[in-house]
């Protein structure tokens, strides 16, 4: 097994994702998490960049967590002052090496970059910094000069070199050619990929097959433009495809670690992303869902249990018999054959609507079939509604909970906003139910089309979703969250 050494650049490559900018707390986070599922490296920032990043450097340097804490300099004594303000272990010391950078972006000369690197890289050796001597563009640079630039660098005393690709340009025959060039110095090699042409991940490991032994990544590949490498895939990768590498990660962490970035960065995944997406484990269709139901490998490459994750049968239009049996069986709802086809038949129509069916939905729709009257603790009695131009929008409710009738009232925004501001008021003696998310939807076209609210609910530390299906919006916004309250309640007084 060769030992792999990660580099993670969340905290600044990461965070030039345009629109993304961390405070302290949300840095110190992520931070937490990377030294936690054993990230060997955290490049923490660019400490030239402002008072605050500096103030978050130096809050994760104070952490004294295991990884290595570096920040990004260039090659200027400034920020490398900077960096010795925060006190970090390391700098990753970052030098334009392609002539379109020294001389449309720097103004200089080869000479120039090749003299003031060894002048910086003696500096910080001079005042305690571990160096990781970068060059920017290296995959669009002059290979001699690159080789001259390493082979002085490692003489004057940088530990690791990297090379990057900056826009992504390499392809992953080209990687492994260009990287094998570079991976006879003596230091640990790095490889830093950009996913412009969604090759970063690809390049990366290409990288590594030619000998480099430690990359760069970043948590859901975040980063500039397309962004960088994604530290989950080529973690994966690493482990389910090639076998003879490790590294210190702890694999059932990733998925976590991908929900952290996630939500604090904003950036959300699409679906369909490997690895971490919503659906990376989620089986739809009835053949497949068949096959994963007896044997997992048939559709899935690598269990999601590896991490940390549960596989998902999303219930639509392509549920087969046999999915459809596991999530009622799953539900606890026993049925005859009739029944069933019934449930499949009226299951497959709403798939057909174009609706994802929920569990609520399932449930409900079994409960008609298997004509289950469900006592249920809070029913609506009457709805009524005031609402115009010029007017407060007032609702009024009864509610029957318990055998007693409550009548409330209240005002909101508009009449959805009373509604169900009213209805939650009526309830709040019983439990103080949060909406968490409102999402509205018509099925079909039309002003007489079928409203569908779907909702989110939390009691406690519970969340469902439940939806309400009328052809007028406030019914239909006041049933979902009824549904779901009665739900919540149900679950609780279950256990
Ligand atoms: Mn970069």
């Amino acid at each position: 097994m060769k030992r792999i050494n990660v580099f993670d650049t969340t905290l600044r490559d990461g965070e030039q994702t345009p629109g993304v900018s961390l405070t302290l707390n949300e840095k110190l986070r992520i931070a937490n998490k990377l030294d936690e599922i054993g990230v060997n490296v955290i490049e923490a920032g660019s400490a030239i960049t402002s008072n605050g990043e500096r103030e978050a450097i130096k809050a994760i340097v104070k952490e004294d967590y295991n990884a290595e804490i570096g920040s990004f300099v260039r090659i200027l004594k400034d920020d490398i002052d900077a960096a010795l303000d925060c006190d970090v272990d390391s700098v990753h010391l970052v030098a334009p090496t392609s002539d379109l950078h020294i001389k449309e972006k720097l103004k200089k000369t080869r000479e120039y970059v090749f003299n003031q690197s060894m002048n910086m890289i003696d500096y910080c050796i001079d005042h305690g910094l571990l160096v990781e001597f970068s060059a920017e563009d290296g995959s669009r640079s002059d290979i001699e000069f690159l080789r001259d630039i390493f082979t002085e660098a490692v003489d004057v005393g940088s530990s690791r070199i990297c090379v990057c690709d900056t826009v992504g340009i390499l392809t992953p025959e080209r990687a492994y050619h260009f990287y094998s060039n570079l991976s006879n110095f003596g230091v640990p090699l790095s490889v830093h990929c950009h996913n412009d042409f969604g090759l970063a991940v690809a390049n990366t490991i290409a990288g590594i097959r030619a000998g480099a032994t430690q990359f760069h990544s970043t948590v859901n590949g975040i980063g500039e433009r397309a962004g960088n490498a994604s530290l989950e895939e080529i973690i994966v990768s690493l482990k389910a495809l090639y076998k003879d590498y490790s590294t210190d990660i702890q694999i059932d962490q990733l998925y976590n670690t991908s929900k952290l970035v996630s939500r604090l960065s904003g950036v959300y995944l699409q679906p369909n992303k490997a690895i971490v997406g919503e659906n990376a484990f989620a089986h739809e269709s009835g053949i497949h869902a068949d096959g994963v139901i007896k044997n997992t490998s048939t559709y899935e490459p690598i269990t999601p249990e590896i991490l940390g994750r549960k596989r998902k049968f999303v219930i639509g239009k392509h549920i087969g018999t046999k999915g459809l049996k596991q999530r009622l069986n799953e539900l606890n709802i026993t049925y005859d054959e009739n029944q069933f086809e019934e449930i499949f038949n009226k299951i497959k129509y709403l798939g057909d609507l174009g609706k994802l069916v929920s569990d609520v939905d399932i449930q409900t729709i079994a409960d008609e079939v298997l004509e289950i009257e469900e006592e249920k603790k809070i029913a609506l009695k009457e709805l009524s509604i005031v609402s115009g131009n010029k007017v407060i929008p007032t609702a009024s409710v009864k509610l029957e909970i318990d055998n007693n009738d409550i009548l409330i009232a209240d005002v909101g925004v508009g009449p959805v906003d009373a509604a169900i501001g009213a209805v939650k008021k009526g309830i709040s003696d019983f439990a103080d139910i949060e909406l968490v998310e409102y999402h509205v939807d018509a099925i079909t076209g039309g002003t007489d089309a079928f409203i569908d609210v779907v909702v989110k609910l939390k009691l406690d530390e519970q969340i469902i979703s439940a939806r309400g299906t009328q052809p007028d919006i406030i019914n239909a916004s006041v049933e979902a969250y009824l549904n779901g309250a009665n739900r919540l309640l149900e679950h609780k007084e279950n256990g």
